[in-house]
């Protein structure tokens, strides 16, 4: 089983070693194209994968299908490997050697929200009811690990297309459940309650009104939601979509609520797939950590980001990304491609 290892000098986390080594199309670049009949994703095929841990509807047909990963990255139950190595270290450190590298055993869970019954790619290719029927799930699912006690930040993201890191076409989603917060949460956490202190308001909500006053950079707005361009995107045509009232959580929406989140977001899938030729794209969620009596400052959001760069050298060694299309630009060509019934 995997563990997590902290780098002792950037404090990034990564999760080493796993299960998932033997994932058949580990490091294959094309995803599996699997024809309906074989697909492990769809109806008629559901003993190709663990029990579902909860579905949509609860009775009758599923429409989204919540399971435990097959390979997974982290697990519940980590297995006794681990502590043997656990116990090399301290073997190590008993011999007087100075031992820098932290690391905590690959606790956790490793879950995939299968979309659709039916043999499709895209979040954009569901029916408005599974579409809302997904997010519910996210929502869902964050509710229960939250309670469950044991994860301290669940990640949840959608890889689409090969060039975005899918393994299987059929459509979707991947949540882990993690014992730390990562860096890159942190990082946000401690910016919004930075600004909360100096200006006395949400960080987002500041970022937010600017956007919309300036609409350079917007790409579409309703009641509840507003969808833009960041300021620095670090992909072309990077899309931001956040709630348009503070909310820390993702947890705190509304049934009532799921269906509009879903229309709005496929709506700007649907405009970047239009815009660039159904591009592959991954897609996350960043919500409240579940430790988070600090989070009042904080707002979920999703960022998508369409594979049509290549991340480089310069990227992967500085963090500092080359992105050729302004946000100004990206956002235009996105507001242009609006759904024309
Ligand atoms: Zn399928």
């Amino acid at each position: 089983m995997s563990e997590f290892r902290q780098d002792p000098l950037s404090g990034r986390w990564a999760i080493i070693g796993s299960e998932r080594a033997g994932r058949p199309n580990e490091f294959v670049e094309q995803a599996m194209r699997y024809s309906s009949a074989a697909c492990p994703f769809c109806a008629g095929n559901e003993s190709a994968t663990p029990p579902a841990i909860v579905q949509y509807p609860s009775s009758g047909p599923w429409k989204v299908r919540v399971i435990p990963n097959k390979y997974p990255a982290v697990a519940p139950d980590p297995a006794p490997a681990l502590s043997q190595r656990v116990s090399d270290r301290t073997a190590g450190r008993a011999r007087g050697h100075l031992f820098p590298f932290a690391s905590a055993p690959g606790e956790g869970v490793h879950e995939v929200i299968v979309e659709s019954a039916r043999h499709v790619v895209s979040l954009t290719d569901l029916t408005p009811d599974e579409a809302a029927l997904v997010f519910r799930s996210y929502r869902d699912r964050l509710r229960s690990l939250r309670a469950d006690g044991r994860c301290r930040y669940v990640q949840i993201f959608k890889n689409v297309g090969p060039a975005a890191g899918a393994s299987i076409e059929h459509a979707h989603s991947q949540l882990i459940g993690m014992p730390q917060v990562p860096e890159t949460i942190e990082r946000e956490l401690q910016r919004c309650e930075l600004a909360q202190r100096q200006s006395g308001r949400p960080l987002l909500e500041t970022i937010l009104e600017a956007e919309v006053a300036t609409g350079e950079r917007l790409v579409a707005q309703t009641s509840d939601f507003i969808a833009h361009c960041p300021w620095a995107s670090r992909f072309a045509y990077q899309v931001s979509i956040a709630p348009r009232k503070q909310q820390a959580s993702f947890e705190a929406l509304e049934d009532s609520e799921m269906g509009k989140a879903a229309r709005f977001i496929c709506d700007i899938i649907g405009r970047m797939e239009r815009a660039l030729g159904r591009p592959a794209y991954n897609l996350f969620l960043y919500t409240e950590p579940f430790d988070s009596h600090r989070c009042d400052h904080y707002h979920w959001h999703i960022e998508i980001f369409p594979r049509v760069t290549k991340t480089a050298g310069f990227e992967w060694s500085t963090d500092c990304f080359i992105n050729p299309v302004p946000p100004e630009l990206a956002a235009e060509t996105l507001r242009a491609a609006e759904h024309v019934d």
